[in-house]
């Protein structure tokens, strides 16, 4: 990783946009702080499109979309998207609804056999909000013991789903997507922007093991401080590292990307 100073002037006026993650990237602690919505801010008017990929609920998305400056969110790491319609939102779900229903059910059963198995995993306070997966908390209002996660991937592997974990949430699920296929099936669709164009024109800004498909897909990308905790779970590290961590963090990556396109 390179310091953020290292960032050219050419690269900054290269971007067309910024994706960036939210739980410690963004937010600070699960809180959105004055500097990073500001930051959010400034990016916006200066011109670039700006969407967040999650590993939060659909739900979330839903309502963030409408409010903060953003074209559109990626929830559920990739596997359903909202954009701006108007005052509204439209989601955007690649699954047809029967396939969807079937997935939840299998879903379902796999929460009943984790009860069982692991009966001290909770799952997540947000999981209501959820389509696609299912998640577990491990390390958001719970710390769950590292033998005790891996019995719930266990039981994820062997229902035949698939796992993803940020700092916060283990995730289940029978989709397909990360969140880089998730963010350039949007980019595609919404943007106008094929694969190519995407991950060469968009910056990625994250922290951690779910990011890893981004932070490899992207050409310009960027880890807030905290990363350096998760880079034993990233093949690719993220290209700049930000002086700071979390919220701060992705202000500082901000203000670098702004002051060299006015510079250049
Ligand atoms: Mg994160």
């Amino acid at each position: 990783m390179r310091p953020l100073s290292e960032l050219s002037p050419g690269e900054a006026r290269g971007l067309r946009g910024v994706l960036f993650d939210l739980d410690d990237t963004l937010l600070s602690h699960g809180r959105l702080t004055l500097p990073a919505y500001e930051a959010l801010w400034s990016l916006h008017d200066a011109g670039l499109l700006l969407v967040a990929v999650t590993g939060r609920p659909s739900g979330w998305g839903e309502v963030l979309a409408r409010q903060w400056p953003v074209a559109g969110f990626v929830t559920e790491n990739g596997a359903v998207a909202f954009r701006r319609e108007g005052r509204g939102v439209a989601r955007l779900d690649a699954c047809p609804d029967d396939a969807r229903r079937a997935r939840r059910i299998r879903l379902a059963r796999l929460v009943e056999d984790v009860r069982g198995r692991v009966p001290e995993a909770r799952l997540t306070d947000d999981v209501d909000l959820r389509r696609s997966d299912v998640t577990w908390d491990v390390g958001e209002r719970v710390a769950l013991p590292e033998d005790r996660v891996a019995a719930v991937v266990r039981a994820i592997e062997e229902a035949g789903a698939r796992w993803s974990r940020s700092s916060v949430h283990l995730h289940a699920t029978f989709d397909p997507d990360d969140k880089a296929s998730g963010a350039l099936r949007y980019c595609a669709r919404e943007l106008g922007l094929e694969a190519g164009a995407a991950t060469t024109t968009l910056a990625f800004v994250g922290d951690s093991g779910n990011d890893a498909a981004c932070f490899a897909a992207f050409r310009t990308t960027f880890g807030v401080a905290n990363v350096r905790a998760s880079l034993g779970r990233l093949t690719v590290p993220p290209r700049y590292v930000a002086p700071r961590a979390m919220g701060e963090g992705f202000a500082d990556v901000a203000r670098a990307i702004l002051e060299r396109r006015v510079t250049a």
